[in-house]
């Protein structure tokens, strides 16, 4: 079990950066997401990203990551997380998570959305909507003196009332100096299990649901993640805060 102590508490002077750099992020997103519709590619899709988050002053968080080549992650239909942008054309009907993190005043923030391209099957706008719910879900147990399982348990219970999958493999993380620190986030587990949680801690939350089964794989790119029967998934992450009075979110 992750000790408490490993959990950075910001300061009030970095939660002011983070909740700038959350800012910041959210009106970036908010334009790339006009960029998605039928008929471009999605590494259109990722240069108009760079353009917006240099024109912003600010450095993209994933380009470089361990080698991933792009700003964004675009994860089309069943593909789960860290797809890469190429040559993928969007079409009516696809379902597509925008995954972006950046870099502002040497903290991370990180937030993703899925978004329908056209008209979308009822189902597939159930499954964004669940997926979607249930972060806030999650977000709403991020207070002082909850467990950190009381977020996973919270996402995992809403998702399976609604008979879809969470992804086990991927969790969300701790987000500050680093984009990745601790605590991991599962999706799912038992509530009232972990770290107690206190005002300070910055945690991206980031839900991924399957329509089918819950199992994933990764590709031979070494980083697209799908799910192993094909069937769709849906991805939405907020950067949020603990604070005194409740969870703050920053990248809305
Ligand atoms: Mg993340």
């Amino acid at each position: 079990m992750t000790p408490d102590t490993s959990i950075s508490i910001k300061t009030p002077e970095e939660l002011q950066v983070l909740r700038k750099a959350g800012n910041i992020l959210a009106s970036i997103v908010n334009e790339v997401k006009c960029s998605l519709k039928s008929g471009v590619t999605t590494r259109e899709v990722d240069q108009k990203a760079e353009e917006l988050i240099r024109k912003h002053k600010v450095l993209p968080a994933f380009k470089g990551y361990r080698g991933f080549p792009a700003c964004v992650c675009l994860s089309v239909n069943e593909e789960v997380v860290h797809g890469i942008p190429g040559d993928r054309i969007l079409k009516e009907g696809d379902i597509v998570s925008l995954d972006v993190g950046i870099v502002y005043k040497r903290y991370y923030s990180d937030t993703a959305v899925t978004i329908g391209i056209g008209k979308i099957d009822p189902i597939l706008q159930k499954l964004m909507d669940v997926t979607s719910e249930s972060l806030y879900e999650g977000i709403n147990k991020a207070r002082v003196n909850n467990h950190l399982s009381d977020i996973s348990h919270a996402i995992q219970e809403y998702v399976e009332q609604n008979h879809f999958s969470v992804v086990r493999e991927f969790v969300g993380h701790g987000i500050g100096k680093r984009l990745h620190e601790d605590p991991e986030i599962p999706n799912f587990g038992s509530p009232h299990q972990g770290p107690v949680l206190k005002a300070g801690m910055v945690f991206a939350i980031e839900p991924m649901v399957n329509m089918g089964r819950s199992p994933t794989r990764i590709l031979g790119d070494g980083w697209t993640v799908v799910t192993q029967d094909g069937k769709p998934s849906a991805h939405f992450e907020h950067t949020i805060a603990i604070g005194n009075n409740g969870p703050e979110i920053f990248t809305k």
